[in-house]
């Protein structure tokens, strides 16, 4: 007898044939102990910027607030500088945040390894269809030049897997913390090593130490 299925995305038990969640649509599907499977949703970082986006708008709020009760009217200036900025600040967030609860999936089984990340396409590649896997890193840092200076805004750091054979190429960008926990990105690339080694695919993976070495190579 198999048990009644628990949809990760929304918790609704379904029945045991169920192949898709009753009430969310999301695909109930099992796994072999041998196959690698990570479902998880970021509800706890979405909160957490959340709050910092709060307290943000709460801090502009006191900055408006003193404004107004030191210069008066004088003070529309600086609130036409500041508002424009803090709604553009959060149409971005927004933008940034949608989809943080929603249920991301990869998984390598014997025969596909296969990511699902909201708001992105589906993607899915057969072992069979490419002969080594190569990782690369690209971080993208957002800077607002000031009259003074530079101000440093968020770092964002994105990992591309590259499948490749001799007349094949297909390429999956995720971003790190966002699409897939930084925890769980590490568990991923270790996991494409350990197949891919197991599969006969060469792989080449991104490194602190090749960095490093690149770096030194440079100033040498
Ligand atoms: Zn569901």
């Amino acid at each position: 007898m198999s048990a009644r299925k628990k949809c990760p995305q929304c918790g609704k038990i379904n029945l045991p044939d169920d192949n898709f969640c009753k009430d969310c649509g999301f695909e109930l599907k099992e796994y072999g102990p041998e196959d690698f499977v990570i479902i998880e949703h970021l509800k706890a970082s979405l909160y957490s910027s959340i709050l910092c986006i709060a307290i943000f708008i709460g801090f502009m709020i006191l900055i408006s607030a003193a404004l107004i009760s030191q210069y008066l009217v004088q003070a529309i200036i600086p609130f036409l500088i500041i508002w424009p900025i803090v709604i553009g600040f959060m149409v971005w967030a927004t933008r940034y945040l949608r989809g943080l609860s929603k249920i991301r999936k990869f998984i390598i089984t014997d025969d596909y390894i296969e990511i699902v990340v909201p708001h992105k396409t589906n993607f899915k590649v057969n072992w069979s269809d490419f002969d080594s896997i190569e990782i690369t890193k690209r971080e993208s840092i957002t800077t607002v030049p000031t009259t003074d200076a530079v101000i440093l805004g968020p770092r964002f750091v994105y990992f591309t897997l590259i499948f490749k054979g001799m007349s094949y190429e297909q390429n999956y960008e995720f971003e790190s913390g966002k699409d897939f926990k930084v925890r769980t990105k590490k568990k991923i690339i270790a996991a494409l090593e350990k197949y891919a080694k197991e599969k006969g695919k060469n792989f080449t993976g991104w490194k602190w130490k090749d960095k490093r070495r690149v770096k030194k190579a440079l100033k040498d």
